[in-house]
């Protein structure tokens, strides 16, 4: 925090006016990231339903799937449209999937967090946007589809290399805003991870799961880990380093395991017959979602849980045991 720039050391030191002007500042600023978001969101939903099935994301125009009437533009407002509308097209009165509306809604949300989160708008936080973009992509592609297409995973590793090269060569371009306790504060640098972690985000990421299929295929003589999976992982260590790699693998995995069995158990209550060995659960979006909670509050709990260790409050590998 050396580089920080105090513009303003304290908002005690404003006159009263200038509180409620930032304040307002504040709102705006919120409410701009949200519009934004749901805007994306949109446009995600376009990219969800047509990269499986290889058509563009440009041309043509939203139309309806039952009459094909082309979606005007005020019926296509992100949220809004589908409230007013109710969900059902204006014209045949075709229901519309809740998804549209969640997924525009979940992009505000995640375009929000990184900002709250990142405090303030910077190219940092820029990127990570474009990280949440592509991961809400891929997770309900995978959901669908049981792919993850290479378009993103392939392109995420170069984007992120590239815009960690360019942070890490011309550190002073990556300088933005933060907001800080009621206080705005500019900072000349970029807070972004430098190349050589970028490039080590990619070798983990990608290492770690390759590696473990392998060892699973081995051992189980089928495919066990889809390349896909292999590729999104090494993607998101482009964009958050080899540290945060891992312990997204490893929160991936919680979560994975944790509602693996809740639906393993659903099935069971379901048919007694067990058929299970076939049933395919896709990884995609447990990454997606780990990664994003990595990317949050993923220094944070490391710094946590090291500060348990050295506190002595969580027991060493042996059990305590003296060697
Ligand atoms: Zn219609």
């Amino acid at each position: 925090m050396k580089s920080l720039i105090f513009l303003r050391k304290d908002k005690t030191d404003l006159p009263k006016g200038h509180l409620s002007h930032y304040i307002l500042l504040i709102m705006t600023i919120t409410l701009f990231i949200f519009i934004f978001g749901i805007c994306i969101g949109s446009f995600l939903n376009v990219c969800i339903y047509r990269m499986p099935a290889g058509e563009s994301i440009v041309t043509p125009r939203s139309h309806c799937p039952k009459c094909n009437q082309l979606i005007a533009w005020y019926d296509n407002l992100p949220l809004l449209s589908y409230i007013i509308l109710r969900g059902k097209c204006r014209h045949c009165k075709e229901p519309f999937s809740i998804r549209y509306f969640l997924v525009e809604l979940l992009t505000g949300i995640c375009f929000l967090l990184i900002h709250w989160v990142f405090k303030g708008v910077s190219p940092a936080s820029i990127i990570y946007t474009i990280l949440a973009a592509g991961l809400i992509v891929v997770t309900f592609i995978d959901l669908d589809h049981l792919i993850i297409p290479d378009e993103i995973s392939l392109s995420g590793i170069v984007f992120g290399l590239l815009v960690a090269g360019f942070l890490t060569f011309f550190p002073y371009l990556g300088g933005g805003f933060i907001i800080e306790n009621g206080t705005i504060l500019t900072y000349p640098m970029g807070k972004y991870i430098p190349l050589v972690n970028s490039f080590l985000g990619v070798l983990f990421g990608g290492g770690i799961l390759l590696l473990i299929g392998v060892i699973a295929k081995a051992i189980l003589k089928k495919d066990a880990m889809g390349g896909g999976d292999v590729k999104l992982l090494a993607m998101v260590g482009a964009f958050i380093g080899w540290q945060l790699v891992i312990l997204t693998l490893m929160i991936a995995s919680l979560i994975g395991s944790v509602i693996g069995s809740i639906q393993l158990m659903m099935l069971k209550r379901k048919d007694h017959s067990t058929e299970l060995t076939g049933h395919y659960i896709p990884f995609g979006p447990y990454l997606a979602l780990a990664s994003f909670i990595s990317l949050l509050w993923g220094n944070a709990l490391i710094e946590w849980y090291l500060s348990l260790l050295s506190q002595g409050m969580v027991p060493p590998a042996n059990g305590g045991m003296l060697p």
